[in-house]
């Protein structure tokens, strides 16, 4: 699989292993080079197995889209570069009180995401536009999602903390889900872009990616070591 060198920069530093810690750019942890030598298929609708140096790869589809389009949200929101794209029939939104109050506390926020959201009267509200990576079908019920992480996280929420947790509800929203058959194009499509990530290790919320069953282990199952 083709790597681009220009996405890899030795003398930044910014790699973390775990959680949604917004970061500076880094090196990819899986190295410079490609790390998957060889996509061998989709198992159960859901993984895609590949063959790596290290030994035999599954990767779970739906937490590496996650991871891809997390990173993608934060090179843009850090850019300021926002890709909206319209909705042909605007979809109305009715809010509870709280939820129409919460709305109105982050909707500049929600603005500089990409999203076009305008009052109705009372507490309706109308999507006009919303960040291109999202699927229409998706846009009530992610905006919905986003207001209720406000309202629970009360008056202590920092805004870092709830841009990073807005930006992880985004990308849940937009990734592959499972059981989704993917073919041999979309999986090298997928595999690429992960291997571009800074920390393709984990999903936002902190789950594996991957999981590798290296050489040593294989040896060991088949007891040709002991
Ligand atoms: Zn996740």
């Amino acid at each position: 699989m083709p790597v681009k060198q220009d996405s890899f920069s030795p003398e930044k530093k910014g790699f973390n292993d775990g959680g949604t810690t917004i970061q500076e750019d880094g090196p990819s942890p899986l190295g410079r080079h490609s790390f998957f030598k060889r996509i061998l298929g989709q198992v159960l609708g859901t993984y895609i197995l590949a063959e790596s140096d290290d030994g035999l790869v599954l990767i779970d589809q739906h937490a590496a889209h996650e991871r891809i389009l997390y990173e993608q949200l934060i090179k843009r929101q850090a850019s300021l570069e926002t890709v909206s794209q319209d909705l042909i029939v605007p979809e109305t939104l009715d809010l509870s009180a709280r939820e129409s109050d919460a709305l109105s506390k982050i909707l500049e926020e929600l603005i500089s995401f990409g999203f076009d959201i305008a009052p109705f009267g009372g507490s309706t509200y109308v999507i006009k536009a919303i960040p291109s990576i999202i699927d229409e079908k998706e846009a009530a019920p992610l905006i919905v999602d986003i207001l209720e992480n406000r309202i629970e996280e009360k008056n202590d929420f920092s805004k870092k903390d709830w841009l990073e947790q807005t930006l992880v509800t985004v990308s849940c929203h937009s990734a592959l889900r499972a059981n989704k058959p993917m073919n041999f194009q979309e999986m090298e499509r997928l595999l690429t872009d992960l291997e571009h990530c800074k920390n393709a290790l984990h999903c936002p919320h902190g789950r594996p990616t991957m999981v590798t069953l290296t050489k040593d282990r294989l040896e060991k199952l088949f007891k040709r070591v002991v």
